[in-house]
This record gives C-alpha cells, sequence and structure tokens, in this order.
C-alpha cells in the first residue's frame, strides 16, 4: 500500500508528501455583524463544510480594518448561544464582552477567549471602550466550535487566556514560530482545554522559512491564509485570505513562504453526530431547537442589559 502510494505522486521522493487538498476557497464577502464586526463567514462558501470541518461549525474572520476614535462602542448587543463553543483570538484592538452570568472581560491584542457557551448564555460583545475612543486597525477571528452531545447542556464557563499563556515553538533555521493555542505541537503544548481532540494554531513564517506540520490523520483540518504568500506541497500557491481544507492523511503539512506569512490552523477530530442548527443554537435534534427557543423566550437564558 504505502509503495503503490509513493508511485502515485509524481515527486522527487517520499519524504516530501504534503497532506492532499481537499480545495481552496476564496473569501466570500464581507458582512458586518451588529457595527463593530466586519467579516468573512468562510465556511458559507465551502460546499458540505459541517462535515468537512467537524468539529468546527463556523469561522468568521475580521481582516484588518481601520475604525474612527467613538465614544459609542461599536459591537453587537445581547443574544444568546447554546450547544457549542465560542473561541475569539484577538489580533489587533480589544473586544469586551459581559454576559448573563454577570461575567465580563477584555480580549486584547494575542488573547483568545475561549467560552463554552453550552446550556446557554446570554451575552454582548463591544470594541472596549478605551481603545475604540482611540481607534486604530482592528483585526480578529471568532470560530464556533462544536460540543459533542454529552456536553451540550454542562453550565456555561470561560477560558481567558492571554498572549503570555500560549505555547510556543520556535521553528529551526529561524523559519518562525508556533503559537499553540490548544493540542499538542512539536512537544509544546497550548493552554486551552478542549472537550474533544483540537489543535489550533497561530503560524508565523519567515520569507524563505519551512515547516512540514503533523497531524493526526483522522482530524479534519482546514486552514486560513492571514497574511503573506506561500507554496502548499509541490504544486499549490496559497495567497492571503484563502481558506484550505485538507484531505485525511499520515503526511505533515508542507509549507515554504514566499514572504511573511500568518496561517490560522484548525485541525480536531469530528464528533461525528447530527447537526441540527439555527442562527445562535446548535443542537442534534429538531425538538431541542424547539426546546432552545422555547427556554430562550421564557427567560431561561437569564437575563443581560443592552
Ligand atoms: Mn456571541
Amino acid at each position: 500500500m504505502w509503495v503503490q502510494t509513493t508511485q502515485n505522486h509524481p515527486i522527487s521522493s517520499a519524504s516530501a508528501l504534503s497532506r492532499p487538498i481537499e480545495g481552496i476557497y476564496k473569501a466570500p464577502p464581507l458582512h458586518w455583524v451588529g457595527d463593530g464586526f466586519r467579516v468573512a463567514g468562510y465556511f458559507s462558501s465551502i460546499p458540505d463544510a459541517l462535515r468537512k470541518l467537524d468539529p468546527f461549525l463556523l469561522l468568521d474572520y475580521h481582516p484588518a480594518h481601520t475604525y474612527s476614535p467613538t465614544d459609542r462602542p461599536r459591537g453587537v448587543g445581547v443574544h444568546p448561544h447554546r450547544g457549542f463553543e465560542t473561541v475569539t483570538i484577538a489580533f489587533q484592538g480589544s473586544v469586551a464582552h459581559h454576559d448573563s452570568t454577570g461575567a465580563g472581560g477584555v480580549i486584547g491584542p494575542g488573547d483568545v477567549q475561549w467560552m463554552t457557551a453550552a446550556s446557554g448564555i446570554l451575552h454582548k460583545e463591544y470594541h472596549e471602550a478605551g481603545w475604540a475612543a482611540q481607534g486604530g486597525p482592528f483585526q480578529m477571528a471568532q470560530l464556533w466550535v462544536n460540543l459533542p452531545k454529552a456536553h451540550k447542556m454542562d453550565p456555561p464557563q470561560y477560558q481567558p487566556i492571554v498572549a503570555n499563556q500560549m505555547g510556543v515553538v520556535s521553528l529551526p533555521e529561524n523559519a518562525g514560530e508556533i503559537r499553540v493555542i490548544a493540542g499538542e505541537t512539536f512537544g509544546v503544548k497550548g493552554p486551552a482545554k478542549t472537550h474533544t481532540p483540537i489543535s489550533l494554531l497561530d503560524v508565523r513564517l519567515h520569507a524563505k522559512g519551512h515547516l512540514a506540520l503533523p497531524f493526526p490523520s483522522s482530524y479534519n483540518v482546514g486552514m486560513l491564509v492571514m497574511q503573506g504568500e506561500a507554496r502548499l506541497g509541490e504544486t499549490h500557491t496559497i495567497v492571503q485570505h484563502d481558506f484550505v481544507v485538507f484531505e485525511h492523511s499520515d503526511d505533515p503539512i508542507r509549507i515554504e513562504a514566499a514572504s511573511d506569512t500568518q496561517l490560522l490552523m484548525l485541525a480536531g477530530e469530528p464528533i461525528r453526530e447530527p447537526v441540527v442548527s439555527y442562527g445562535p443554537f446548535v443542537m442534534n435534534t429538531e425538538r431541542e431547537i424547539q426546546q432552545a427557543f422555547a427556554d430562550f423566550r421564557s427567560g431561561k437564558f437569564g437575563h443581560l442589559e443592552d
């Protein structure tokens, strides 16, 4: 089998095999979430994304955009979530959040907030007031991560992870570095606790830097090119704002950066349970969605002032 695989790839040596690519997708048009988040919802342009990228449900990427100063912070008002986790990754600018449990906080540059909505919360997300008063470039990503059925109705919780808690891998030959948010990469563990096996990585490569990044064959793997241009495997070129979906394979992802490049890697063991979603609720059955609406209307998600 191994020999046959090698013969099917007309490249120089077996050691150069790169994890095969399912597709390279261009950014969909930007849309506003509230008046503070100007995002590309990548999964909307990927056919069958929920299967190919299980356990990930959504990736809203806010490319760098400069906001003018304001004393009325922009953002999105009170809304519910149930059945999954929202992971907010700030690159530039600061986001403040408040929720119906009374919790709140600020997600600043380099920080990640891993919020397990689970049985349900109400929250609002805004540009942090002090930052909004100054204005400036703002760049962030929000990922929705599904929960297995066994954990969808757990109590909500937060993991506020600040920049200096991230695992850091310094790549050999000054190729760059990997900030490990979740999972283990080259022996370095990320701080986020996950309900299913997940790797979430912020990869920075210098121009001409090489990387061979392994993930378990069973993981679904996606990659957002936030900045730069690179060669992927032997034959593909990827550019800023491309999103790559990979096939299952034991081969590592081989990347050679043509310019300074920043990549967001999302990889995880698929949950393989039915997904029934309606807006901010992601459950396993239609009945559970109806229950989420009923609970929301009857105040079971708590209360939060707008
Ligand atoms: Mn939200």
